[in-house]
């Protein structure tokens, strides 16, 4: 890993807690953890059909998250907001 991507890891980690850097990332139906919760939902299109996007807060470290149920995409998932 270049040194440049190992420092914006650590940076990122400073940010997000425990449960929150244990969240696998844009994989489908991976869990989430106790600490978020749950807000708005929304539904955009994709290519392939409709997506569900649910938007999460932690409530230890305040990082908001948004989970895409999308049946067609192993790859939508957990995503940081702006992160
Ligand atoms: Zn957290």
């Amino acid at each position: 890993m270049p040194p440049e991507l190992n420092r914006q890891n650590e940076l990122k980690k400073k940010v997000l807690c425990e449960p929150c850097s244990g969240i696998q990332r844009h994989w489908r139906r991976a869990p989430g953890h106790a600490e978020l919760v749950q807000g708005a939902n929304r539904r955009e299109s994709r290519e392939s059909g409709h997506a569900t996007i649910t938007a999460y807060r932690c409530d230890r470290c305040g990082t908001v998250w948004e989970y895409e149920n999308n049946k067609a995409d192993q790859h939508a998932g957990w995503s940081v907001v702006g992160g």
